[in-house]
């Protein structure tokens, strides 16, 4: 016996007579009027009821599990046809020309009808579904009436005749009829289909049932019908898993959304409709790219929504033209207006989703800018001249200074800046002032020795620090690079070049004295150096001495 966790107004014996006249009713189809006795006693019971809606729903589940409870998956399968023309017509209207056309008509003449011909009732079958589709249930209904089904049985057009007219009537909120059709066609399928068609059924129902709509009912309903359902036809799988994904966001969270998304890209695109595709790889693309952070994904995925949103717009050309060509003037000036919702619902689909896809770009471009600027702020090591940067001299000028006190050897610091570098760029352009300072780096580094630490400090100012280095060699040396650097010519595509700097120097020796040093001290007598070098004419080397004259 199924459970019902979700059962709220039925009371047990209510329940239990549902049970009972279900059971009569699926085990024993020939005998006439079982439905009418299920029927009456559901309509009596609905009627003796102040919130009915709940009723409904409740006596709604207990069906269907009844239903899924009772048939069994067959041995012999000859459903194949069925689901086949199923999943062509997902995609009506098709056109004479194209490819599917001569395959579903086949099927349709398979049947061999014989008071049409098979391009008269291909034609009937897809206006019929079109006008259910746009909600033209009156026009669908006049087709649907005059589609007798013969004596004999039900053959596919009868089912999907029937699953049409059930549907029609499950939109409309039509209970006790709907119930009444639903009834009628699993009898019917009971006798001559199997398995698979019985659950295609239950699934129609559970889908387009007006009354279940995003209830914890139709949730429990989808979830019972998902675990129970042992056939292997994988448009009953696609659709049952397409109907959980499409549960409301209060009946599932975006992590069980992913994960039946997931589960349903192992499916056929054929076994689902390319407005359904479209849900699904919108979806997809916003989740990846907001919770998952995959950039990548998401935007494959944008581009498959974006596709299956043109394709959207194709069947909707097609659909227009299709009413066009088979429906009076009057009878297509009243679908217009159909069509003219499903436009402005698509093209508010396709600015909600470049919209997504834009901010998806935005937000993860400036993700990688951050994560750039923070590989960049862990470097040591300056991108353009490829001396070390700021960063190396703030994390290792503590440390040289306390080597150099330990051994009490002398040491030596100075800041370079070019002179009127602005001019440069203003000049010859700032590829040709990026072209300098590497040079410039490079003219540098030939200066010193290996262990001396040379550091980009600023824009075109480098910081040195000369390791056992006296103050009359470091002065020396500074000079020697000042001069060569004032004779040096830097040819930049053609252009000759010519630049000063100016040098500030500052020394310590930790011979006799004992010296806590700090870099805010050191890098403040260097600048200081510097300045009086610029402020006295510039191209030049200043030392600072321990005070500076008044
Ligand atoms: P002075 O130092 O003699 O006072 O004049 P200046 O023009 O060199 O001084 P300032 O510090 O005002 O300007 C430095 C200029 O260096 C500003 C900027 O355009 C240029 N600069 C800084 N970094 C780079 C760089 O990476 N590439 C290029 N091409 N130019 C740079
Ligand atoms: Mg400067
Ligand atoms: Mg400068």
């Amino acid at each position: 016996m199924a459970h019902y966790p979700f059962l709220r107004m039925i009371s047990d014996e209510q329940r239990s007579r549902i049970i009972a006249l279900a059971d009569e009713f699926l085990e024993d189809f020939d005998r006439q009027g079982s439905a009418e006795e299920l029927l009456a006693a559901i309509g009596a019971m609905i009627e003796g009821s102040h919130s009915n809606r709940d009723l409904i729903l409740d006596i709604i589940n207990i069906i269907i599990e009844q239903v899924v409870a009772h048939f069994r998956p067959d041995t012999a399968d000859d459903s194949g046809k069925y689901f086949n023309l199923i999943s062509l017509l997902n995609q009506v209207p098709i056109k004479t020309h194209s490819i599917r056309y001569r395959p579903t008509l086949e099927l349709i003449r398979g049947l061999g009808r014989r008071e049409h011909t098979a391009e008269e009732d291909f034609e009937t079958l897809q206006l019929m579904i079109i006008l259910n589709e746009i909600e033209d249930y009156e026009h669908a209904g006049n087709i649907i009436w005059e589609h007798h089904q013969s004596d004999k049985g039900i053959d596919l057009l009868d089912l999907i005749y029937g699953i049409e007219r059930a549907r029609m009537l499950a939109r409309q909120d039509k209970i006790i009829d709907q119930i009444g059709q639903w009834l009628m066609l699993i009898l019917q399928i009971g006798k001559t289909f199997n398995y698979d068609c019985v659950y295609w059924v239950v699934v129609s129902w559970v889908r387009s049932s007006g009354c279940l709509r995003n209830t914890e009912h139709k949730k429990h309903l989808l979830h019972h019908l998902y675990g129970n359902y042992k056939g292997d036809q994988p448009l009953v799988t696609a659709q049952i898993l397409y109907e959980l994904f499409n549960l409301e966001n209060r009946l599932l969270n975006p992590v069980e959304k992913m994960g039946y998304f997931v589960k349903l890209q192992q499916y056929q695109p054929s076994t689902l409709r390319v407005q359904q595709l479209q849900q699904l790889y919108f979806f997809a693309g916003n989740y990846s790219s907001g919770i998952q952070s995959r950039f990548k994904e998401s935007i494959q995925y944008y581009q498959l929504s974006n596709y299956y949103l043109h394709k959207n717009w194709e069947a909707l050309r097609n659909i227009s033209a299709f009413l066009r060509e088979h429906l009076g003037k009057k009878q297509y000036y009243q679908v217009m207006h159909y069509v003219e919702i499903q436009m402005q619902h698509f093209s508010s689909l396709l600015s909600l989703q470049s919209n997504a896809y834009v901010e998806n770009l935005q937000i993860n471009y400036s993700r990688i800018e951050g994560l750039y600027k923070q590989v960049e702020e862990l470097s040591l090591t300056d991108s353009l001249t490829g001396l070390r940067n700021r960063r190396y001299l703030e994390n290792n000028l503590y440390h040289m200074i306390m080597l150099a006190a330990r051994q009490k050897v002398p040491i030596g610091f100075a800041m370079l800046d070019l002179d009127h570098f602005k001019n440069v760029n203003d000049t010859f352009g700032h590829l040709a002032g990026d072209f300098v300072l590497e040079e410039l780096a490079a003219i540098i580094t030939s200066f010193f020795r290996k262990s001396d630490i040379i550091v980009r400090y600023g824009g075109e100012e480098f910081f040195i620090v000369l390791f056992d280095t006296s103050q009359s060699r470091t002065v020396e040396l500074m000079s020697r690079l000042r001069e060569h650097v004032e004779q040096h010519i830097f040819e930049y595509m053609d252009q000759h070049i010519r630049i000063t700097a100016s040098i500030g120097i500052s020394c310590h020796t930790f011979a006799n004295r004992q010296w806590d040093p700090d870099m805010i001290t050191i890098i403040d007598e260097v600048d200081k150096a510097l300045y009086k070098a610029k402020t006295s004419g510039r191209n030049q080397i200043i030392i600072h001495p321990t005070e500076f004259p008044a």
